[in-house]
């Protein structure tokens, strides 16, 4: 009962449009947070919805590897939505919104049917002004191999207009058959986009896709515009300068574009990273309480009393504005190491949606950039630190690696056998680019920074090690 009637305040706040992201947690889809959503983890989700009467479920096609697509239908008003998610098969941040959605309605129709039972209709209000239609995961085969592509190695977002693809081909069938007015056009961008100067990532970024070259604005890219105002405000308070507008320039083979030149207003969400965040459930979350927010918004028409202005205010990404680790105001050595030659940032990005290698991305004056991670290294001096040497088999616990460190190696060479690596820190054996005197653009990942001949931070694959308590930051979790 308590949680039926959470359930009716949190919606009758989104039809009000003051619904917060947190009245949903309790329809947070289990299993789902996590940086790779595959088939698998959607199959069971499909087959409940199946099952349900408030809804219709049918396979759309098959992928390339015959992995099936499924649109779910949902309500019978005039006016029609067609959201689709992960047309990139590595960017599941939608795919999880979409089932949260879908266990938000599905709360409401059992409330509702509870509350209708001698009545016939149970549909809800904007259920008899919106269709909605729902494509999640776009792109099976891609997102069982983590990977942006179908299994052709074809980016299904540039095959709008050559539809070589059956993924392709099922989204166009789709809007063709269904001839929605409205589109979603839902994705993840990477992690490095930050909201115009801010410094901050651009957790959520949206855009009205152009449907030319001069990116003029008709009717339908207008309203798409207005849709976007209208949410701005939600946006603002949950993300503080944390919003960013997608690059909109006009891409002819493109969904986003193609369906806003077929008249289709299309919004395109970008879910975006947050500070320690690594599987976006706060993009997640925003992308619900937009879905939520724009069928009320529909369904009433009041986006219409928005102008352009909250959409034109909202700041251009800044492709590149995010780092994961920024070291600043390292001390670099004169050539004879007579004294300080420079002090530098070095910002650092890692690669493989955080989980690949690490490569020193910029050496100078880092203060344009936001980080996720940042450490003050003022009064440090960079050394590259020696090489101990594996000539015997050698065991490190936390105690005896901390000690060499300490001594000023900052690596192993020889055999990588030889060491067993029980300290719970990162080593490095063998590593690019460490025998110069000061850092290398794209390398040098590994190093020492010292103070009075003392090291006190240790930089392993660009994993921060600090001495004094053996701790270690690690900077690359991200997604
Ligand atoms: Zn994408």
């Amino acid at each position: 009962m308590l949680k039926q009637i959470s359930l009716w305040l949190a919606l009758s706040a989104v039809l009000t449009g003051l619904a917060n992201a947190a009245d949903y947690a309790e329809f947070t889809t289990p299993g789902l947070a996590k940086g790779q959503i595959t088939h698998d983890d959607i199959a069971p989700l499909i087959r409940y919805y199946q099952q349900q009467d408030w809804l219709e479920v049918t396979e759309l096609g098959r992928s390339v590897e015959q992995r099936p697509v499924y649109l779910f239908k949902i309500g019978q008003g005039e006016r029609k939505v067609l959201a689709w998610s992960q047309m990139h098969g590595d960017e599941p941040t939608a795919t999880a919104a979409i089932f949260d959605l879908l266990a938000v309605l599905d709360a409401q129709q059992q409330a509702q049917a509870d509350k209708d039972k001698d009545q016939d209709n149970s549909l809800t209000d904007w259920q008899q002004q919106i269709t909605l239609y729902l494509i999640p995961m776009l792109n099976p085969d891609g997102a069982a191999r983590n990977s942006r592509y179908n299994a052709l190695g074809i980016d299904v977002n540039r095959d709008a207009v050559a539809l070589q693809t059956p993924e392709g081909q099922m989204l166009m069938q789709a809007a063709k058959q269904i001839k929605p007015h409205y589109g979603f056009n839902l994705h993840d961008q990477n992690r490095y986009h930050g909201a115009g100067d801010n410094k901050k990532p651009a957790t959520i970024s949206l855009l009205a896709p152009a449907y030319n070259e001069a990116r003029e604005i008709n009717p339908s890219r207008h309203a798409a515009m207005q849709l976007i105002s209208a949410v701005k405000p939600m946006l603002d308070k949950a993300i503080p300068q944390q919003l960013g507008r997608y690059d909109d320039e006009y891409s002819v083979r493109s969904f986003g574009d193609t369906f806003s030149k077929m008249g289709i207003s299309t919004v395109l969400v970008e879910a975006g990273g947050n500070y320690n965040d690594p599987f976006r459930q706060q993009a997640r979350q925003l992308n619900l309480k937009l879905y939520l927010n724009w069928l009320a918004l529909i369904s009433s028409g009041n986006y219409r009393d928005y102008d352009l202005s909250g959409y034109q205010a909202i700041p251009m990404n800044n492709s590149g504005g995010m780092k994961d680790l920024i070291i600043s105001n390292i001390s670099l050595p004169k050539a004879d190491s007579s004294g300080v030659l420079a002090k530098v940032d070095l910002a650092f990005n890692a690669g493989g949606n955080g989980r690949g290698s690490v490569v020193l991305d910029e050496i100078g004056d880092a203060s344009i950039y936001g980080a996720y991670h940042s450490v003050d290294a003022s009064g440090l001096q960079y050394s590259a630190g020696k090489a101990y040497p594996l000539t015997k088999p050698l065991t490190l616990n936390t105690a005896r690696y901390i000690q060499l460190l300490a001594e000023g190696y900052s690596h192993f060479s020889g055999k990588p056998d030889l060491l067993t690596n029980n300290s719970g820190l990162p080593v490095a054996i063998n590593p690019p680019g460490v025998k110069s005197r000061w850092p290398q653009r794209r390398s040098s990942t590994t190093f020492l920074l010292s103070n009075d001949n003392k090291v006190q931070l240790a930089v392993v694959h660009g994993r921060v090690i600090r001495l004094a308590d053996a701790s270690l930051l690690d900077a690359f979790g991200g997604n």
